[in-house]
């Protein structure tokens, strides 16, 4: 049976895990599975399609039905990884990309113990303040938060495989394609 490859996309947010994986599913055609999550939905987002928005009941269910691969709690929400969204995909061969928090990751690697878990961060802690802020769709309570969250997910880097500082998307992309490719040979 082929097998697809794993990709654990974790770092602080703000650190433009989004924007790279992004444009990398685009250019190598693979799949970003869509996360389950009980935040409320940012202007711009669909249901379905950046995240399923479920209400806390909806996802406590799911939980308990052994519907997910990993949970954790961020920011003071629930997220969590379906397993619909993983599993069927690598039987088949597909590449799979998963954009979660630190918790999360390691999670992944116990069951997956080949997931390759990879670490996006900013060049300075200022650069993420300065991005956070511009990426204009947070409160200032939920950039504090965010920030002061960045300093204990920072800390998770040394279990990780690998690290990409996102100095520009172009870099950031490269890189992160190079990985994939290399993985896919
Ligand atoms: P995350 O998904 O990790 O929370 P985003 O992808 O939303 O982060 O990126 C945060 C903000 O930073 C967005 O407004 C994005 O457009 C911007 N951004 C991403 N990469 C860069 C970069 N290399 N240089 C400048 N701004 C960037
Ligand atoms: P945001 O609310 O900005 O979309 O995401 C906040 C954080 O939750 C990010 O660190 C993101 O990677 C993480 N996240 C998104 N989906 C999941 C998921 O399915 N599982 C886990 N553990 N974290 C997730």
């Amino acid at each position: 049976m082929p097998k697809g490859n794993l990709y654990v996309v974790s770092g602080p947010s703000g650190a433009g895990k989004s924007t790279i994986c992004r444009l990398v599913r685009k250019m190598l055609g693979i799949n970003l599975a869509t996360s389950a999550t009980t935040r409320e939905p940012r202007t711009g987002e669909v249901d379905g399609r950046d995240y399923y928005f479920l209400t806390k009941e909806e996802f406590l269910k799911k939980r308990e039905n052994g519907d997910f691969l990993e949970t954790a709690t961020v920011h003071g929400n629930y997220y969590g990884t379906l397993k619909s969204e993983v599993e069927n995909r690598m039987v088949k061969g597909e590449n799979v990309i998963l954009e979660i928090d630190v918790q999360g990751g390691l999670q992944v690697r116990d069951q997956y113990p080949g997931a390759n878990l990879i670490f996006f961060k900013t060049p300075t802690e200022n650069d993420l303040e300065a991005r956070l802020r511009g990426r204009k769709t947070d409160s200032e309570e939920t950039i504090q938060l965010r920030l002061a969250n960045s300093i204990k997910e920072l800390e998770y880097e040394k279990e990780y495989d690998i690290t990409i500082i996102n100095h520009t998307v172009e870099q950031a992309c490269n890189e992160l394609k190079k990985i994939i490719e290399e993985k896919s040979k």
